[in-house]
């Protein structure tokens, strides 16, 4: 269900539940859904200064009149919800206390004075806007000093910065893949995450494309495809590898297609030449493809058929603003503009590993963890509150609140508009943006780098800072260059491990910020990430397990015990487990946690019955 039948209801039988006590709206911006890399154009509309409800934008560069049902139902709830955090607070004594933004501004900036780089860092989302991203590392690199600054938009990008900088130098174009006559879908089930490009994929199809997919799993796609390729997970660069050798007139790579896709060879030849006769192929990369498969193979086939004319690729991530968190250099190894850098500082793996300990650490938007981390004072910049104790909160502005402009997958630098100016107060908070936030803490630092009045100053500064950035927002796609000097790590050893199962760990959950809307939008709750883990029923009948029923996976000297849920898309023998990279309002997951820590992905694993 995506909302559209409410969207365009002529007599008003079906409307938004959470606003439909709302009457007319007063008047309705065109924005940008902040929720997703795709960067949907909205309409939003709004009542007495508050958003209301949303609906799709006409657009034709991206979702001409469709929404996911993320973007269309989440945003008024997300941002009104009776759990959002919107006082400074501070840890006094036992008790976490409400203070003015004076008093929670002098304490942190006192903690933050002085300190090494190695003795402090800086967690940033790869959801904030243009402006605060730029603003944050401008905050740590001019007023603190060092390179102290990360980002889990770094799980987002596997394979690592250098290999995403290449991706972005691809063409990428979403409303390409509607105008493609061949498609190479490898590993997207649009179920769940992209239905925007579902919907492209299926208005390519409508007029006569050709799809072929690649996936160890039954998706949505398999329904509409007309050549399928089922590879054991992890092998789907191999066999994309061995597709573009075929497209350019290898055939000996037909024995790769038929011994690792399940597909014969004269099948095969034939679905190749089909592919081929396409003028404009598209080829879509699911977000968690560069997870688990082998990275080698996945960048020679990509950058092969990248050769190839008029080709569109969509190299799909979590995270709304991602790519803006690489051009704008929120991590430590990379400054604005692509730029390598190398100066002393901690890192998310320093932190993750126990490998160095900060003092203070400062989450924006953050919560990657399920437990309080290991410092001695803990910040948090967020719309909610961290799953965890923290001695110090600063309450950030929603993306209905703050305003500012978002970069898209393929580029395009797109405003977010503000639509609720709340006035400070005891019952309406005192959020502020980001960068307003990171601006009046440098003040207190006697830093003048930072001394902006809006959002549209820092646009100017990152314009003049990154090559090709624009100075206002801008819809053009950009192409980022291709000779990054950043190392790409590639991969592609055999999975670890002995047992008799192949565990997959995939990131999942609708994350926006440092918390899964899952929790705080009643709606997507269902839809949540489940508890436990997905097997194929015959393996559970097999193992004499009861669907819900619980197992125990081995790995590695770790020992978990999980819900499981019979998923008859799953191939046999391996266990698919979601991994959220936010924590915010999923304490449960806390059993499944050290499977998000394996030293390989996939890794094989023991299983046996609880
Ligand atoms: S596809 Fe992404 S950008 Fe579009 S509505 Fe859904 S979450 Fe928002």
């Amino acid at each position: 269900f995506c909302g559209a039948c409410v969207s365009v209801c002529p007599t008003g039988a079906l409307a938004d539940k959470s606003s439909k006590w709302d009457g007319k709206p007063d008047g309705m911006e065109v924005s940008t859904c902040p929720f997703c890399s795709i960067g949907c154009q909205i309409e939003l509309h709004h009542k007495d200064g508050k958003l209301s409800k949303v609906y799709p934008s006409h657009d034709a560069e991206i979702n001409d009149g469709q929404l996911c049902v993320r973007g269309r139902f989440s945003m008024p709830e997300a941002t009104h919800h009776h759990e959002r955090a919107k006082k400074p607070m501070l840890k006094r004594g036992k008790y976490f206390r409400e203070v003015t933004w004076s008093e929670a501004q002098e304490e942190v900036a006192g903690k933050l004075k002085g300190l090494k780089p190695e003795e402090f860092l800086m967690l940033v989302s790869g959801d904030l806007t243009n402006e605060s991203l730029f603003s944050a590392q401008k905050f740590v690199r001019s007023c603190l000093s060092g390179n102290s600054i990360d980002s889990t938009a770094r799980l987002a990008l596997p394979g690592g910065l250098g290999l995403w900088t290449k991706l972005f130098s691809l063409p990428i174009s979403i409303k390409g893949i509607a105008e493609s006559d061949a498609i190479i879908a490898v590993g997207l089930d649009s179920r769940f995450y992209f239905s925007v490009v579902g919907v492209q994929i299926r208005r390519a199809l409508k007029h006569g494309a050709k799809l072929l997919t690649i996936d160890a799993r039954d998706s949505n796609l398999g329904r509409y495809t007309d050549h399928r390729l089922q590879p054991m997970p992890g092998q789907e660069g191999i066999l994309l590898n061995a597709v573009a050798g075929c497209l350019s007139g290898k055939k000996t790579h037909l024995k790769t297609i038929a011994k690792h896709g399940g597909m014969d060879e004269d099948a095969a030849k034939k679905a190749i030449d089909r592919i081929n006769a396409g003028a404009n192929l598209s080829v879509i990369i699911g977000p968690t493809v560069f997870e688990y498969s082998d990275t080698v193979e996945l960048l020679d086939a990509i950058f092969a058929l990248a050769k190839r004319k008029n080709t569109n690729f969509m190299p799909l991530y979590h995270g709304s603003n991602v790519r803006g968190a690489v051009e704008l250099g929120a991590f430590g190894e990379l400054l604005p503009g692509g730029v390598p850098s190398k100066g002393p500082g901690i890192s998310l793996a320093d932190l993750m590993t126990g490998k160095k300990r900060p003092k203070v650490l400062y989450l924006v938007g953050q919560a990657p963890f399920l437990e309080r981390p290991d410092c001695e004072y803990l910040i948090s910049q967020d719309i909610y509150y961290p799953p965890f104790p923290i001695d110090a909160f600063l309450p950030a502005a929603s993306f209905a609140e703050a305003g500012g402009s978002l970069t898209n997958i393929e580029g395009r630098v797109q405003e977010l508009v503000k639509i609720e100016t709340p006035p400070e107060g005891a019952v309406t908070g005192y959020v502020r943006p980001d960068w307003q936030i990171f601006s009046d803490l440098s003040k207190k630092l006697d830093c003048g780098a930072l001394g902006y009045r809006n959002a549209g100053d820092i646009l100017k500064e990152i314009h003049e800072a990154v090559p090709g950035f624009p100075a206002k927002p801008d819809r053009e796609p950009r192409r980022l260059k291709a000779e990054s000097k950043l190392t790409v790590e590639k991969r592609n050893d055999p999975p670890a491990g002995k047992g008799e199962f192949l565990l997959i760990v995939e990131p999942a959950g609708f994350q926006h910020r440092g918390t899964d809307l899952s929790s705080v939008v009643e709606g997507l709750g269902e839809l949540a990430l489940e508890q436990g883990v997905r097997l194929n029923p015959d393996d559970l009948a097999q193992l004499g397990v009861e669907p819900g029923g619980r197992i125990t996976i081995t790995v590695d000297g770790v020992e978990v015990t999980a819900s499981t849920k019979a998923d008859g898309d799953c191939p046999a023998k391996v266990i698919y487990c979601s991994r959220p990279s936010n924590f915010g309002g999923l304490k449960e997951c806390k059993n499944l946690e050290p499977l998000y820590h394996l030293k390989s992905n996939p890794i094989h694993v023991d299983v046996k019955v609880t």
